[in-house]
């Protein structure tokens, strides 16, 4: 008799990996007066900090390297203000929270939102939990 061998087949897997965007959540941001802000696809404290303020880097114009963030802002304009930094001034347009008009980010580009290509939420502006004051947000520095 002869030997059976069997061999079972190698299976090369070609299952497609679920892609990133199809599966991301939203997030929802308040600022501390409750107030809705920001509904955006990705998780702020994922994102780039500016060096010079820590301020949160959302993207809203896509590049060569990078996608542009998906996001709604629910925010007034404020006046544009001048930062002083080192060896020049920098001007920035301010987004207020419609309720208490703290103000909660800026961009470089005057309104509306997204007419740059860059918005900056200014750090411990916002809260993901409605009511509860961010992590960060009585630091004084
Ligand atoms: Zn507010």
């Amino acid at each position: 008799m002869p030997k059976v061998v069997s061999r079972s087949a190698v299976s090369s897997s070609t299952d497609a990996q679920p892609t990133a965007s199809s599966a991301a959540a939203l997030r929802v941001y308040y600022c501390i007066c409750g107030e809705f802000i920001l509904v955006i696809d990705t998780n702020l404290s994922a994102l780039p900090r500016r060096q010079s303020d820590q301020s949160t880097i959302i993207r809203c114009r896509e590049s060569d390297t990078a996608a542009a963030r998906v996001f709604k802002l629910n925010a007034t304009s404020g006046d544009p203000i001048l930062i002083e930094r080192n060896g020049g001034h920098e001007r920035q347009y301010r987004f207020l929270c419609p309720r208490c008009t703290l103000p909660i980010g800026y961009q470089s580009t005057s309104p509306p939102v997204k007419s740059g290509p860059f918005l900056y939420i200014l750090p411990g502006a916002l809260t993901q939990m409605q009511g509860q004051l961010p992590q960060g947000a009585l630091d004084d520095e």
